[in-house]
């Protein structure tokens, strides 16, 4: 199976793909996540990368585009795979879609001001990646990590502004996919604004 996980920033297409994987056993890909990387273990990537996260702006789609198409040559995404994040512009939607075989898309639906609230509040373990929210799911001591002691930290692009400035992103650039996506492909939609696991129940659900 192959799979798009497309929604707004903090809709849960993270937690949903680490799920999915689980289940079908097929490779979580996450351009998001590859930038952060790249740009923690200083690579030349995460050099040319770095202040464009930072501000919540999007990476070049040829840059982007040329390490999705490396990522899914690999011998692990022959049997399919969850793309999340990515395509994130028609451009980058085009390219795939010449690229690709059939696949499958899930479009995340949640509204703005929820998307400010989680992202605001979100809190991450500089030590073993675990999320905390100050409100929904605040770790037992202030900015320390309950599975590991690690120190906590805001993503900077969880800043206020860099919400704000992603939010308009996705709308300018991203949210012209679906109805490319509704031409192209079988969709479904996802109601976001439930907890993880009812979330999950409906994925499942969706991809049979
Ligand atoms: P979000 O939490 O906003 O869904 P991601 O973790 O998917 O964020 O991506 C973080 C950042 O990485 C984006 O704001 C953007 O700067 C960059 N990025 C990720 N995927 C893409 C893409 N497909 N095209 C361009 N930039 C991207
Ligand atoms: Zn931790």
């Amino acid at each position: 199976m192959n799979l798009i996980l497309l929604g707004p920033p903090g809709a849960g297409k993270g937690t949903m793909a680490s799920g999915i994987k689980d289940h079908y056993r097929i490779p979580h890909i996450s351009t998001g996540d590859i930038f952060r990387t790249a740009i923690k273990e200083g690579t030349e990537l995460g050099k040319k990368v770095k202040s464009i996260l930072d501000a919540g702006e999007l990476v070049s789609d040829d840059l982007t585009v040329a390490l999705v198409e490396e990522r899914l040559s690999q011998p692990d995404a022959k049997e399919g795979y969850i793309l999340d994040g990515f395509p994130r512009t028609i451009p980058q939607a085009e390219a795939f879609d010449k690229i690709a075989g059939e696949y499958r898309v899930l479009n995340f639906i949640l509204a703005h001001d929820i998307v400010v609230n989680r992202l605001s509040g979100r809190r991450i373990c500089k030590n073993c990646g675990e999320i905390f929210h100050i409100k929904s799911k605040p770790s037992q001591k202030e900015g320390v990590c309950d599975s590991c002691g690690g120190e906590l930290y805001t993503r900077p692009d969880d800043m206020k502004e860099a919400i704000l400035n992603r939010l308009e992103v996705y709308d300018a650039q991203t949210a012209p996919l679906v109805d490319f996506f509704q031409a192209k492909s079988q969709m479904a939609d996802i109601d976001c604004n439930q907890p993880i696991p009812a979330m999950m129940e409906d994925v499942l659900k969706v991809l049979g």
